[in-house]
């Protein structure tokens, strides 16, 4: 069996920077990546209109100054394709790829107590074993499907968001249906209705949509903002989410009403989450102050949407504005104004099942050529849920996290020592490159002292992770968003024992995240057990 330093699984964002980083310290690193290439969520998510809601230049690595220097974001929101290239382009310039085995998914992950390793074991059957192995497995990467009947007797083509081929699909001419209408949906919705005959839109629960203002950045732009660089990360840094915008520090009804409006008719202007998280500071916690926001963007969806039935069908009414995550859209409700483009409420007539020719909901039968599912992912642990862990005394981590996921700052599990997880649950997400910089460089620190140190195992102290959940747990309380059913709040309708709302995400800022995790180093790392 091959042994390693570490293992890290995955080769998106997370997995190639932390293979830089084991490098500088001169451990001999292995990736195992599922995918045929580099890029996790980027490669993986090609359906049309993929892209991110976050501001290009905030996006990639602030770490390589040469390579910030040299790459031309063109757009202020870059598509899927430009993304993957630019990851690509980090593994070229890195020279990763001799470290990764690609078509490699790991299937189990066992802690061997005697030999104070990890053996990994990949679906092929093939074995590995590393002192420490570093999950880099993303936070929405186990795509789910619903659970309707005949789905295999489909004969047209179906594809799930996530699992989007290579080969780019033509949707002229066709009648096609998209299930689903979250972030996932709602751009794929607004470029398919641009060449399909014919787009039927399944709609379960509307979320509330905000323009993405997207634009080109020509090379100028792009020469200043390379300028900015430094105090974009900066800010970055500083905001509770590590995004560009951060919450008004005012509270709704503090401002008068002219100027309170004005606020948002600017926010709904401006490109970007500002309307979500740079609105004012009450609106994720105030009822009324959320209900002043929710009917500011209704009247929106009601100015963009001609027919009035489907714009009041397109308006969500059992959660607030925000309290969802807020898709971010490019003319997204004026598609529905579109000949072609029919929208059919799914609670009301549910999709029943999919047939040969297309699908029957309660009441009616579709023919289509094409499905798409964009039906989601079984967030935050559905990755470690699909890899099977053990730790001490043959514990798997599913028994571990049998009353819901724990950690200690959604980096480490009691009982699963020297395993240390990139975006595991708890984790600060935002603006997520962000925090999986700062994460990366937290495990390759305190990887960093267990060698200087001479030491060879750490593990999470069961006192310190209670102490930590409490802090979690307490965070939660208030908001809004603990009221309503998403990925967020651990809900799934797809996947068996996922329909009970749980504190799913570390709902505080990235600040305060940072400086939990930082506490641990400063302290000598006095919440592990280390030997
Ligand atoms: P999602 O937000 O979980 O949306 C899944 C959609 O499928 C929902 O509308 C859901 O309806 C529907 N659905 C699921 N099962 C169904 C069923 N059996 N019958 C009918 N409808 C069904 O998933 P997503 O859109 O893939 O987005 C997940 C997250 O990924 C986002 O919130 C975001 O964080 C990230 N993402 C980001 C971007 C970006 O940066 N622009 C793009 C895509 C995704 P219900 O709401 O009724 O359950």
């Amino acid at each position: 069996m091959a042994g390693y330093d570490a293992i890290i699984i995955g080769a998106g964002m997370s997995g190639l920077y932390q293979l830089i980083k084991l490098r500088e310290l001169g451990f001999q690193a292995r990736v195992f990546e599922a995918g045929t290439g580099v890029g996790g969520t980027w490669y993986w998510n090609r359906y049309p209109g993929c892209r991110f809601d976050s501001e290009s230049y905030s996006y990639g690595y602030s770490f390589d100054k040469e390579l910030l220097a040299e790459w031309h974001w063109t757009e202020h929101f870059a598509p899927q394709p430009e993304t993957e290239r630019y990851l690509n382009r980090v593994a070229d310039k890195y020279d990763l790829r001799r470290d990764i085995q690609f078509s490699a998914r790991v299937k189990a992950c066992d802690w061997d107590a005697v030999a104070e390793r990890w053996t990994v074991t990949l679906e092929s059957g093939e074995q590995a074993s590393a002192r420490f192995l570093i999950t880099a497995i993303g936070a929405l990467s186990a795509p789910t499907l619903p659970n309707f009947p005949g789905m295999d007797s489909f004969r047209g083509q179906s594809f799930h968001t996530g699992l989007w081929p290579k080969q780019p699909v033509d949707f002229a001419g066709k009648r096609v249906a998209v299930i689903g209408t979250g972030a996932s949906g709602v751009q794929t919705i607004q470029e398919v209705a641009k060449t399909a005959k014919e787009l039927v839109v399944f709609q379960r629960t509307p979320n509330w949509c905000a323009p993405l203002h997207n634009g080109k950045i020509p090379a100028e732009e792009m020469a200043e903002i390379r300028k900015e660089y430094d105090a974009i990360f900066k800010r970055c840094e500083e905001t509770f989410s590590c995004f560009l915008h951060t919450a008004d520090p005012r509270n709704t009804f503090d401002v008068a009403e002219t100027e309170r409006r004005a606020f948002l008719e600017k926010l709904y202007r401006e490109r970007g989450f500002g309307i979500w998280v740079g609105n004012f500071k009450d609106m994720l916690t105030d009822r009324a102050a959320n209900t002043y926001v929710s009917d500011f963007i209704a009247e929106k969806i009601r100015g963009r949407v001609k027919d009035p039935q489907v714009a009041e069908m397109l308006i969500p009414r059992d959660h607030g504005f925000g309290t969802r995550r807020v898709p971010l859209e490019t003319f997204y409700y004026e598609v529905y104004n579109q000949p072609n483009v029919r929208l059919v409420n799914s609670r009301a007539t549910p999709i029943e099942r999919i047939t040969p020719e297309g699908l029957a909901t309660s009441a009616e039968h579709f023919a289509f050529d094409i499905i798409v599912y964009a039906t989601g992912f079984d967030a935050l642990r559905g990755a470690f849920d699909r890899i099977a862990f053990t730790g001490v005394g043959g514990q798997p981590l599913k028994d571990a996290w049998a009353e819901g996921a724990t950690s200690l700052v959604g980096m480490m599990q009691p009982g699963f020592p020297n395993m240390f997880m990139l975006l595991g649950p708890h984790t600060a997400l935002g603006n997520i490159p962000r925090s999986i910089e700062f994460n990366v460089e937290w495990v390759s620190e305190t990887l960093r002292h267990m060698r200087d140190q001479g030491l060879r195992v750490a593990d999470a102290k069961a006192e310190a992770m209670e102490t930590w959940m409490t802090h979690v747990m307490d965070l939660a309380r208030g908001l809004l968003s603990m009221e309503v059913d998403s990925w967020m709040t651990g809900i799934n309708r797809n996947v068996a024992g996922k329909q009970t709302r749980i504190v799913a995400r570390y709902t505080g800022s990235a600040p305060e995240y940072r400086a939990w995790a930082n506490r641990i180093a400063e302290t000598g790392y006095a919440d592990l057990a280390m030997r």
